[in-house]
């Protein structure tokens, strides 16, 4: 099943896998579904610099997709946060890539930016999701993937799969271990788990399709 979400270990990349990344050092590696993200952990940084650098990368890159981006409160500076999420916004929409979003405790403020856009990118996927139903609502008639880490089981969200799954919705791992040493355990247990919490027997069908969405934007690019 595509996994729509991980990250690269020293394990070789896999091809069922959306790899995202969040800082520039990570920008270097590659893997059949890659994605080229920034989260502003660092305490000064040059915007400028750094979004011209991302821009370079994608416009040379056409196979290569964003995220992850976006807002957490438990960074500081959300100006800055803000500023960079809405400018790698418009480079998803200029060079048509796919957007994986992060957003911690600032869900009404991701979903106002996104609100406010005169466009989308082509694929838009909200990573690690654990809002209401009423945001996953709103998310779903904006066109975002809502997608869910194993985490999931942790918090209320769980209690209403099996509604979330009358809107839709996508899964990951967030695997960003060492190595992949029991990747695929964690993988295949959260597809069981999902499956029978959510009613949904096609739950791999619907993630294989990111794949397919994925591949045809960087062939017809
Ligand atoms: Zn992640």
């Amino acid at each position: 099943m595509f996994d729509c979400h991980r990250h690269l270990t020293s394990s070789p990349a896999r091809e069922d896998a959306l790899y995202c990344s969040y800082k520039k050092n990570e920008w270097n590696q590659s893997a059949p579904f890659f994605s080229l993200g920034y989260l502003a952990l660092e305490e000064t940084i040059d915007i400028h610099s750094l979004l011209c650098d991302m821009e370079e990368k994608i416009a040379s890159n056409p196979q290569v997709s964003i995220g992850e981006v976006g807002i957490d409160r438990r960074i500081p500076h959300m100006d800055v946060q803000i500023k960079i999420f809405q400018e790698i916004l418009h480079l998803a929409v200029q060079y048509q890539r796919t957007l994986t979003l992060h957003v911690v405790r600032e869900t009404g403020g991701a979903i106002d930016l996104l609100k406010n856009q005169k466009q989308l990118p082509p694929l838009v996927i909200w990573h690690g999701f654990t809002g209401s139903i009423e945001t996953a609502k709103e998310l779903r008639k904006l066109g975002v993937e809502i997608s869910l880490r194993p985490q999931v089981t942790r918090t209320k969200l769980v209690h209403h799969l099996e509604e979330l799954n009358q809107l839709g919705f996508i899964l990951e791992t967030d695997w960003s271990g060492e190595n992949d040493n029991g990747y695929e355990e964690v993988l295949n247990n959260h597809v069981k788990t999902m499956r029978e919490l959510s009613n949904n027997e096609y739950i791999e069908e619907k993630c294989d399709d990111i794949r397919s969405i994925l591949k045809d934007l960087q062939t017809n690019r």
